[in-house]
């Protein structure tokens, strides 16, 4: 158990994500990190483990981050001990793509043994790392293709958020067998966890099935299934 929150809208996303994570605090962890996209510039990632408070106070509550788009986790180690450089997120190496995830790649050592004879490095002793390399392995412009390329391959359980560097303002999430909630208002959307994470901010609440990807912008959610379908909500 562990917590995941994202956001897309016109406010300061990183006290929204911090709040939201806070809400999920009574689902365990062991750290926590965000990363939020400012504009064209490469996500600012801050990771911290212990308690979210750590968290809190490394960014100002937030206020040091700037940006209106962004991925939130707390994690609960499964593979790698608690640290800062196994929270999550995990970054690809030119930095243009960040992911959180909450639940177990089993296949993670056979897709990391590919992605190294492709010439990847890893950071972190996770399993979740694989899928930063794999999406920057399958991404040529669209990320919706590498995320209907990566879930194909992934096998376990996994909630997932991503943001790129090419899409300022959007947050790609992908779920199977790990919870995942989507909220909207006329001017943002959010993923998460679990309700509480958002409550704050929209009643206007549903819950991606597993084998579901959607993309988040402002004031919308497009779903689609697992071929690149879209999915009517
Ligand atoms: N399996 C991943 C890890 O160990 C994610 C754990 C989680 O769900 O927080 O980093």
């Amino acid at each position: 158990m562990c917590g995941i929150v994202g956001f897309t809208g016109r406010q300061q996303a990183a006290p929204i994500l911090l709040n939201g994570l806070s809400k999920l605090e009574y689902r365990g962890y062991d750290s926590a990190g965000i990363a939020v996209r400012n504009g064209e510039y490469l996500a600012q990632v801050v990771k911290a483990k212990g308690r979210l408070s750590n968290l809190i106070e490394k960014t100002d509550e937030g206020k040091a981050l700037l940006g209106t788009c962004g991925i939130g986790h707390t994690r609960w180690a499964t593979h790698g001990v608690p640290s800062n450089m196994n929270s999550h997120p995990h970054t690809n190496e030119s930095e243009t793509i960040s992911i959180v995830h909450n639940g177990i790649i089993e296949n993670y050592a056979s897709i990391k043994e590919c992605l190294l004879e492709q010439g990847y490095t890893f950071q972190s002793q996770t399993d979740s790392e694989v899928i930063v390399h794999m999406l920057d392995y399958y991404y040529q412009g669209d990320m919706m293709y590498a995320l209907k390329k990566c879930v194909q391959y992934l096998q376990g359980s996994f909630a997932l958020c991503v943001v790129c560097t090419d899409y300022p303002d959007c947050v790609f999430v992908a779920k199977k067998e790990s919870p995942m909630i989507l909220g909207k208002t006329d001017t943002s959307a959010f993923c998460a966890s679990d309700i509480p994470a958002v409550l704050d901010y929209t009643k206007d609440i549903c819950a991606l099935e597993d084998g579901q990807m959607a993309v988040l912008k402002p004031g919308s959610i497009e779903v689609y299934d697992f071929f690149g379908d879209p999915v009517s909500t």
